[in-house]
């Protein structure tokens, strides 16, 4: 669908599945509680969303953990569970619209962005895990001729994936679709802001034939579902997506409960090296990009950009002029390019880092509050810094908004310096023509993500994961399958 009239008929018509799904039905919470979800761009009421709390999320535990034992699907050869993955991709095919519609009334992306974007890449993350189910393979190592020993995989169990709202859909795929593709039970715990397409996943996968119990969704917020989940004696493993302060919780409560293994994918300040013999046209372009898609609310924004002194001056005018694509609207409207942040609280949370730039001596080139005719929305313009230095807090922290901070550099040692002074590590660019450049920048930059010449490029098979505090271990990728599985060893005696 292409007009923004049809979308607002379709987003007037919806009626969002809102329960608990739980061993294969939906269900209401067991204290009957629920919350609302609100539209960004209006501050209005969605649904009421069931809000499960440890209560519920026992009982998808227990669901889990007897489909995983039965072995329904951890057992079911691998071809069927291939079959039944293709099953549940075509089914989002079918439903793109919906999924699309979905997030963007819950998190306020442009719906563009949507259909061009996180769904496909949703669908595409079944496909490619499908695919990687009959190539899991252990192995016959070298031993004595009186012995055969065999390393197998398998299943680590039942696995608790709790994601974030920026890219709702995008991010339970990247989750569950390897944790299922290597035969573990899930149960999905989505952030509180954006907790209506999981549901329509749900769906789907009874309608693709998972069986019960085997995935299983419980919204609800952080610190009681989240927490409990975490904390569960009977979770094996937690797939995390989130900011690092809750990602480090996660490795809290496994310690404080039963050593089930985490892996965090956490936050970012990934940094932009624009060298002086850069394609300027090119690296303005995806600077702009880099910054303002989705808001600014992603992970690996390239927030930090860090330019030449000699080219300092051009690149931030032209970028200036660039920046003039991304146009805050109604997120419905294919023509937009820019939505509404989540929440008030993160409105105010980002307009508070711009206040903190402005006061440490950072100069306003574009942007700096919020955009005229929009003020029933969360919206915040997009903005663009000169003047930053690495000591400044919008050089240094998390902001997740439309928020770009232009820093200048004289020599290759002191962008990368600044480069990787963060606590952060996951994501990093270099522009220039210069091999050598490229692939010493590419060895020194300590990030978990090198982009040479672009931003943002990637297919599923990119390791997508940071160094330091942007977290442990990958999405997409064939090492993602195996990290939700263990190795056996057995030993035959033939002697
Ligand atoms: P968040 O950490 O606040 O919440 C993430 C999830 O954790 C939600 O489901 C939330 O309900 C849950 N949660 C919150 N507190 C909890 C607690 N005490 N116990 C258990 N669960 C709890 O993050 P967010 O605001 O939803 O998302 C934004 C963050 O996600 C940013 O920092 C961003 O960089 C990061 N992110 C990282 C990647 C990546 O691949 N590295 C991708 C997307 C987002």
């Amino acid at each position: 669908m292409n007009d923004v009239k049809g979308w607002h008929a379709l987003a007037a018509a919806v009626k969002p599945e809102t329960r608990l799904f739980i061993d294969g039905k939906f269900v209401d919470a067991v204290d009957g509680q629920r919350f609302a979800t609100l539209n960004p761009a209006n501050g209005k009421v969605i649904a009421e969303v069931a809000r499960g709390n440890e209560k519920d999320i026992d009982l998808a535990v227990k669901a889990a953990r007897r489909a995983y034992k039965s072995g329904v699907w951890s057992r079911m050869s691998p071809r069927g569970r291939m079959d039944v993955m293709y099953k549940i991709a075509r089914l989002m095919e079918a439903h793109a619209d919906e999924f699309a519609l979905l997030d963007c009334l819950d998190m306020g992306k442009s719906i563009s962005e949507l259909t061009g974007g996180d769904v496909p890449f949703s669908i595409l993350t079944f496909q490619y895990f499908a695919e990687t189910i009959d190539k899991i393979e252990g192995a016959v190592t070298s031993t004595d001729p009186s012995a055969l020993h065999m390393i197998v995989r398998e299943p680590l169990g039942v696995v608790a994936c709790v994601t974030p709202w920026n890219y709702p859909l995008m991010m339970a795929a990247w989750k569950a679709a390897p944790a299922l593709a290597a035969g573990n039970s899930v149960i999905l715990k989505p952030a509180e802001q954006s907790p209506l397409s999981a549901l329509l996943l749900a769906k789907i996968f009874a309608e693709a034939g998972v069986p019960d119990g085997v995935f299983n969704v419980v919204n609800g917020f952080g610190e009681d579902a989240g927490k409990a989940l975490a904390l569960h004696m009977d979770v094996d493993k937690i797939g995390f997506t989130g900011s690092t302060e809750v990602g480090k919780l996660m490795m809290v409560y496994s310690g404080q409960s039963n050593m089930k293994k985490v892996t965090t994918e956490c936050g970012g300040k990934s940094p932009q090296i624009v060298m002086p013999d850069a394609d300027l046209d090119a690296a303005v372009s995806y600077a702009v990009n880099g910054i303002f898609t989705n808001q600014g609310e992603v992970c690996s924004a390239g927030s930090r950009l860090l330019v030449h002194d000699s080219i300092y001056d051009e690149f931030v005018s032209r970028f200036a002029g660039e920046a003039g694509r991304f146009q805050p609207g109604d997120p419905l409207d294919p023509a937009t390019t820019m939505g509404p942040l989540v929440t008030r609280e993160q409105q105010a949370r980002v307009l508070s880092y711009i206040e903190a730039g402005k006061k440490e001596g950072g100069e306003v080139v574009i942007g700096g509050g919020t955009p005229a005719g929009l003020e029933a929305g969360n919206y915040v313009q997009p903005t663009l810094f000169k003047g930053v230095t690495e000591k400044m807090t919008i050089a240094r922290e998390e902001i997740f908004g439309p928020v770009g901070a232009a820093i200048r550099f004289k020599s290759y040692d002191e962008a990368i310096s600044i480069a990787n002074n963060s606590i952060y590590g996951l994501a990093s660019s270099v522009w220039t023509k210069d091999i050598t450049t490229a692939h010493k920048a590419a060895r020194d930059l300590e990030a978990g993500m090198v982009w040479i010449n672009c931003y943002d490029h990637g297919d599923m098979t990119q390791p997508w994961g940071g160094y330091k505090q942007s977290g442990q271990g990958r999405d997409k990728c064939f090492e993602t399958v195996l990290a939700h599985m263990q190795t056996k060893s057995v030993w035959i005696n033939l002697g």
